[in-house]
């Protein structure tokens, strides 16, 4: 096999907080095989995708990664779409509107990945990445890989079954609906109006939503009543739109976003004795401070 290993990678320029120092060692492999051969070799190996849910440790991070940014092959039979776990949600959204299939148009604003919206479970505008979900070819830690299908994957809001078991997303299959391009480009249209008035756009680098929802209620309409628009931390900010965005507007460090991230979980809680749960994923280890703060913020999370 002769796949792409980089030695203490700078990750900042890829994630698109712009927050993060040097990874040890990550592979980026272009197929399934490769992809395969790398995860027997690497037991405890992590993959991402286009790194646009996580927050990376300034001070870098110590093991192996894999990046699938480079898996981006689409394939169209019908309505029936196969996709590769790095393909991008916008690249996706585009190439099927372009075959006339609806299903997609709500990826077509943010950056996810297949396999991070999988293992998310990505949803907006009223669609889901799960509802047109027909099964993913998967590696699971007992059985290697394994197709895996809708229901097994255990959809629930922004989780799957990947969470729980560390089951690694290669490929996905879905089965779309025809319809007229015109009636899809208008929806993508106006998905893209909603989110410019409702996100942060990537030149003011950001993670998407910091926190998830709690039941019955809104992240951002708990974090905007206690007064987070006006929280900042070094150089991070409550975006001043919506209090669910922290956006990184001075060469913010992954200290600075944990530690806003804990002063707001800390100040609905003291108001309304809810714990908001964080909807990022952090990646790090070597900074002694950074791992006290993540074990407060992810506490329950943990359990
Ligand atoms: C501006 C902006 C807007 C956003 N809007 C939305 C939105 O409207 N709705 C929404 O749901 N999210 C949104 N997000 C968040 C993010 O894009 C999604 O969560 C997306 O699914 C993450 O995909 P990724 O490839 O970037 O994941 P990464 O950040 O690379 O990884 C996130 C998690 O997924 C896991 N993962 C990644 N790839 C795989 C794989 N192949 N197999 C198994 N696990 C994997 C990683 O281990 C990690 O735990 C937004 C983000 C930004 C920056």
């Amino acid at each position: 096999m002769s796949e792409q290993l980089e030695k203490d990678f700078d990750i900042k320029k890829l994630t698109t907080f712009k927050i993060g120092g040097k990874i040890k060692k990550v592979f980026f492999p272009k197929d399934i095989d490769e992809f395969e051969y790398i995860l027997n070799n690497n037991p405890k190996i992590q993959v991402f995708g286009n790194l646009s849910n996580t927050l990376i440790s300034s001070d870098g991070y110590e093991g192996t990664i894999i990046l699938t940014t480079k898996m981006d092959s689409i394939k169209i039979k019908g309505t029936k779409v196969i996709a590769d776990a790095g393909v991008k949600g916008p690249m996706l959204a585009k190439t099927v509107a372009q075959a006339g299939l609806s299903g997609f148009e709500f990826m077509i604003g943010f950056p996810g990945s297949v396999g991070g919206e999988v293992y998310m479970n990505a949803s907006a505008n009223s669609q889901a990445i799960s509802d047109n979900l027909v099964c993913a070819t998967c590696y699971c830690p007992d059985k290697g890989i394994h197709k895996l299908t809708r229901e097994e994957l255990e959809f629930d809001y922004r989780t799957s079954r990947c969470q729980k078991e560390k089951i690694i997303v290669l490929q996905a299959e879905f089965e779309l609906k025809p319809k007229s391009k015109d009636e899809i480009q208008k929806q993508m249209d106006e998905n893209i109006v909603f989110r410019k008035s409702h996100q942060p756009s990537l030149a003011l680098p950001n993670c998407g939503s910091i926190f998830k929802n709690p039941p019955n209620d809104s992240a951002g309409r708990l974090l905007e009543s206690i007064g987070a628009k006006q929280m900042s931390h070094g150089g991070v900010k409550v975006w001043e739109n919506h209090a669910n965005f922290i956006v990184n507007h001075n060469n913010g460090t992954s200290k600075d976003v944990l530690s806003l991230m804990y002063k707001m979980q800390q100040a609905v809680k003291k108001e309304y004795n809810i714990e908001l749960m964080p909807e990022i994923i952090f990646l790090g280890g070597n900074n002694e401070e950074e791992n006290k703060l993540c074990q407060k913020l992810y506490q329950k999370n943990q359990k």
